[in-house]
């Protein structure tokens, strides 16, 4: 008996110093299908696609969103063909505005016909299912009161709801830096690309995780964004087993948003990572000694 309560006692001791990981549940959305960046040198968007599902099949991940800006469709000829091997995966479909309009600069009549310009095919693919649900652009929701009043009243009226998101370790920041390295042949930086970007995706568990637990005192249902990019989808696999080992449960973005959370008054629903809005409309201060998040600054500068 004695020798049982000493084990608990260690366990509990790993689980109080971080050694050992809170078990959280989170759901994967990706944004930006069929085409996220610069077409990507040596590799078909298809490619991209296939390597994708197969890491989320792999790793039994259920009801990926993934968010279209069907623009591509008349730019990339042929892209089509990733929208439908996403459904034919049995994954769903949602709106992230036809040409990825940012609300901001775009206001908020040429929003909605931007919204409604990605419906077609929206409709088409998701016959009979839901597809009403909205990833806003840059995450932006419109920073002024009344156009954020604004496009609530509209997605109301419309029937659609909104996928905020929780976690984000600025996945998009690698695609034309790696484009950049395929072209150049520079399998050294992309070497050290790759040690870089583990690092952020630990950051960003580990800051989302500190963060839920300081706010709201639990591990809430997290919704993880990625974009569909060459360089995401050849990290997936190891993304994915990460988030296992940090103690991950893969849930549709449906059962995370049953979270409260999601549907806690908000003033600026859809706006950046929902646990920093949420603290700041909360007056809390929850950064305080949380793990630094890893500086991306460079990215920029690589393989040109
Ligand atoms: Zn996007």
């Amino acid at each position: 008996m004695k020798r049982i309560l000493t084990g608990v006692a260690a366990v509990l001791a790993l689980v109080a110093f971080g050694a050992k990981a809170e078990p959280f549940k989170v759901a994967i959305t990706v944004d930006d299908l069929p085409a996220h960046g610069s077409p990507v040198p040596g590799h078909s968007r298809e490619e991209v696609a296939r390597d994708y599902l197969a890491a989320l099949k792999a790793h039994k991940v259920p009801g990926v969103y993934g968010f279209i800006n069907a623009v591509a469709l008349e730019r990339e000829p042929g892209t089509k063909a990733v929208l439908k091997l996403w459904r034919d995966a049995g994954y769903p479909l949602g709106n992230h505005t036809y040409t990825h309009m940012n609300i901001n600069t775009g206001g908020l009549t040429a929003f909605e016909g931007d919204i409604e310009k990605n419906e077609p095919v929206l409709k088409e693919l998701m016959a009979g299912q839901d597809w009403r649900v909205l990833r806003f652009p840059f995450l932006n929701a419109g920073t002024d009161p009344a156009l954020h009043k604004g496009i609530m009243d509209y997605l109301a009226t419309k029937g659609y709801r909104i996928a905020d998101v929780t976690i984000s370790f600025n996945d998009w920041a690698y695609t034309e830096t790696y484009n950049r390295c395929l072209t150049k042949g520079d399998a050294a930086t992309i070497d050290a690309m790759k040690v870089q970007y583990m690092q952020g995706v630990k950051a960003s568990i580990a800051r989302s995780t500190y963060g839920s637990q300081k706010l709201y005192g639990r591990q809430i249902s997290h919704v993880l964004l990625i974009h569909e990019g060459a360089f995401t989808a050849l990290m997936l696999p190891q993304v994915l087993s990460e988030f296992e080992a940090e103690g991950a449960t893969f849930v549709s973005l449906d059962e995370a948003q049953g979270d409260p959370v999601y549907s806690a008054v908000s003033a600026h629903r859809g706006e950046g990572l929902l646990i920093e809005r949420q603290a700041r409309e909360k007056g809390a201060d929850i950064w305080a000694g949380a793990p630094a998040d890893v500086d991306i600054a460079n990215l920029d500068t690589l393989c040109r």
